[in-house]
């Protein structure tokens, strides 16, 4: 059996390292800042988190240039910290969830929020809105016996050096562990799955020319440039 062609994979590179991660699937969560829930003024804040994915080859790294995608005019930036995976599991209780974990990243989930607003308003998939080519945006994975405590950190987010995005990662509704463990029910996790964990308040639209920053401490930091298509 030949392969007709063979798919590029995906990977996003280690820092400090030559070794590079590569991407099996992209895991994000909705709703887990209260103050965002409060700010897109849906859903009721108690209501438990969810989750979606994005294509593995709509991960692009730091220093990439991102097109400004087709078919918006509401391109918005969520700063959130990414969880890369490195070991398999199904049903993990939460005290062992953290044991799956490889390092942690500054991630972007980009958003078309107009497409997402009108598959909201239509009852259907937000498909449109957040699973589009290069919508995660990914810096360099830091291992985790070298990251900071990333379960109460400090994450910015800026656009042409203007901080937009501040909050701690300990104001997560659900943290990583729990993440990990509620999703490990529904999917076997994998080697390769990076896990986008949710968005402060402060998220906006960035037009072609916009420079976004994600910061988290004791993480590589990650940049990028939004692009005419
Ligand atoms: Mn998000």
């Amino acid at each position: 059996m030949t392969l007709l062609f063979a798919p590029p994979v995906t990977t996003v590179r280690m820092a400090g390292s030559d070794r590079t991660f590569p991407v099996r699937r992209v895991y994000c969560v909705g709703r887990n800042y209260v103050d965002h829930i409060r700010e897109m003024k849906e859903g009721d804040e108690r209501d438990d988190p969810f989750f979606f994915q994005k294509p593995p080859d709509a991960v692009v790294g730091d220093g990439a240039p991102v097109p400004y995608p087709p078919r918006t005019e509401d391109l918005q930036f969520e700063g959130e910290l990414v969880v890369a995976l490195g070991a398999a599991g199904s049903d993990v209780p939460v005290e062992r969830a953290l044991d799956l974990v490889l390092g942690y990243a500054a991630g972007i989930d980009l958003t078309r929020r107009d497409r997402q607003r009108a598959c909201r308003e239509r009852r259907v998939s937000w498909e449109a809105g957040k699973a589009f080519d290069a919508s995660a945006p990914c810096g360099p994975i830091t291992a985790k016996t070298d990251a900071g405590d990333v379960a109460d950190a400090s994450l910015r987010l800026s656009v042409n050096g203007e901080t937009r995005q501040r909050t701690r990662t300990s104001l997560m509704i659900w943290s990583v562990a729990e993440i990990i463990a509620q999703l490990s029910a529904d999917y076997r996790l994998m080697p390769g799955d990076l896990i986008y964990t949710g968005t402060p308040a402060g998220v906006g639209a960035v037009v072609p020319g916009d420079e976004i920053r994600v910061e988290i401490d004791g993480l590589a930091p990650l940049s990028i440039v939004v692009r005419s298509l």
